[in-house]
């Protein structure tokens, strides 16, 4: 389509003006969108993509270093192929932004290193009053999606803004995960400076030019919520704060940003700022909103906790079948035995408290059951180096003692659910009263 009205226009006397990529622009677009990669191409054999060498692995995830070029990648699925990428660059020309969109590919043959190529497919023409125009490539209709659709080779035209709604222009495929490089900036953006925000390269701009509480988010620092938030989303009131009055998120960020709380984690924030909302609280409280790093550490480490709770009862399963089998249960004592057979009948008692060694496996389950800690299920009695000690003053169990034999040192002495025992200096300072016992079996 021709320039069909005024900015097109002009945007069509600019377009001589925007610079060519050069050699080390390229190069750099590309190491930044491509990082190495060694893919899966069946069970037993991986491909670096960095130089094309096949190799044996079975490795399934994670990173792995080539034999070949000693590049180390991330382990990806799925045959090795073409891979497409889209990677932006802002440039001024004139008084108007422009963001430029390239297509990156890299094309990947059996047992050859692999090869790149890139072409520029939109340009998006913005002024600082608001105008917009689109220059592209034409596309290829009713075209399998995992080939290039864009026509290379075809001259860039103008594509209607009205229309773009509807057009695959605007389906923001190359806006989306584009990458953005920075040449310049026009006045207006440049007063911003360029932030990563999680919104692509236009919304961004196009929020900066017409969403004024998006501006302040990005001066202020609170790009998390910038960068989760549309206008409308921003500023429609749906929380509710006192006297039923209800509030925007907008107005949330303005009570954290004025107490000086910028939210880095905008999903664990929000999910706070749900569950507040549910027990009924003013939402333009500071108490209720500001969530300090702290905090969301806090919850991010009972998300942890619990996750470590569903292992540990996964660890207890795996003991109760060690308990069961006969077979192995004893194999495992008399290794047990052996490792500590100088220590096993170390006895000592002051002031009603007695200390001695765990004498099985039997009894480091016992111990685990009635204390409800990990002694049993993190399996203590695998540990060559440490001999693990009950204190008991009658028939109850005060604390569980882990001591390192050689050099002596006492490590860990807890009594139920992990917690320090009552008398934890007087239970310390009898164990290092005889000390010496541990000498002696060392010797
Ligand atoms: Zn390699």
């Amino acid at each position: 389509m021709k320039a069909g009205n005024k900015f097109e226009r002009y945007v069509e006397t600019l377009t001589g003006k925007l610079k060519p990529i050069t050699q080390s622009e390229q190069a750099e677009a590309f190491r930044r969108t491509f990082p190495n990669a060694i893919k899966i191409k069946n069970k037993t054999t991986h491909v670096c993509l960095e130089c094309g060498h096949e190799f044996e692995s079975t490795k399934d995830r994670g990173t792995e270093v080539c034999p070949h070029c000693g590049k180390r990648g991330e382990v990806l699925k799925g045959q090795p192929q073409k891979e497409l990428r889209y990677y932006a660059i802002l440039e001024k020309v004139e008084d108007l932004q422009v963001i430029r969109y390239f297509i990156l590919n890299k094309w990947y043959y059996k047992g050859m290193a692999y090869t790149f190529t890139l072409g520029e497919v939109v340009q998006r023409w913005i002024s600082p009053d608001g105008k917009e125009a689109i220059r592209a490539l034409p596309k290829r209709p009713f075209i399998n999606c995992y080939t290039v659709a864009w026509a290379f080779g075809q001259e860039m035209s103008f594509k209607r803004i009205r229309n773009v709604k509807y057009s695959y222009y605007a389906t923001e495929e190359y806006d989306y995960p584009a990458k953005v490089k920075v040449r310049s900036l026009i006045p207006y953006f440049k007063r911003y400076g360029w932030k990563k925000t999680g919104h692509t390269p236009y919304t961004t701009l196009s929020l900066l030019l017409h969403s004024p509480h998006h501006g302040t988010l990005y001066e202020t620092g609170q790009l998390a919520i910038f960068g989760h938030t549309s206008e409308s989303s921003l500023n429609r009131p749906h929380y509710g704060a006192a006297h039923g009055k209800k509030v925007s998120l907008w107005q949330i960020a303005k009570v954290c940003t004025r107490n000086g709380c910028i939210i880095k984690d905008f999903v664990t924030w929000r999910d706070i700022l749900d569950n507040q909302q549910e027990r009924g609280r003013d939402m333009l409280s500071p108490k209720y909103v500001c969530v300090s790093q702290g905090e969301l550490k806090k919850i991010h480490d009972r998300l942890l906790r619990q996750r470590q709770q569903r292992e540990r009862m996964d660890r207890i399963a795996r003991g109760e079948n060690l308990m069961k089998n006969k077979k192995e249960l004893s194999l495992v004592n008399r290794e047990y035995k052996r490792m500590h057979k100088k220590y096993l009948d170390i006895f000592f008692e002051s002031d009603g408290i007695t200390f001695r060694p765990l004498q099985n496996v039997q009894e480091f389950y016992e111990e685990g059951k009635v204390m409800h800690h990990c002694v049993f299920t993190n399996r203590y009695y695998t540990k060559p180096e440490s001999l693990i000690l009950t204190a008991t003053r009658g028939d109850k169990r005060l604390a569980t003692i882990e001591v390192q034999k050689h050099p002596f040192r006492i490590l860990q002495c807890y009594a139920e659910h992990d917690s320090i025992p009552k008398e934890n200096k007087k239970l310390r300072t009898i164990i290092e009263k005889n000390e010496k016992l541990f000498h002696i079996k060392a010797s």
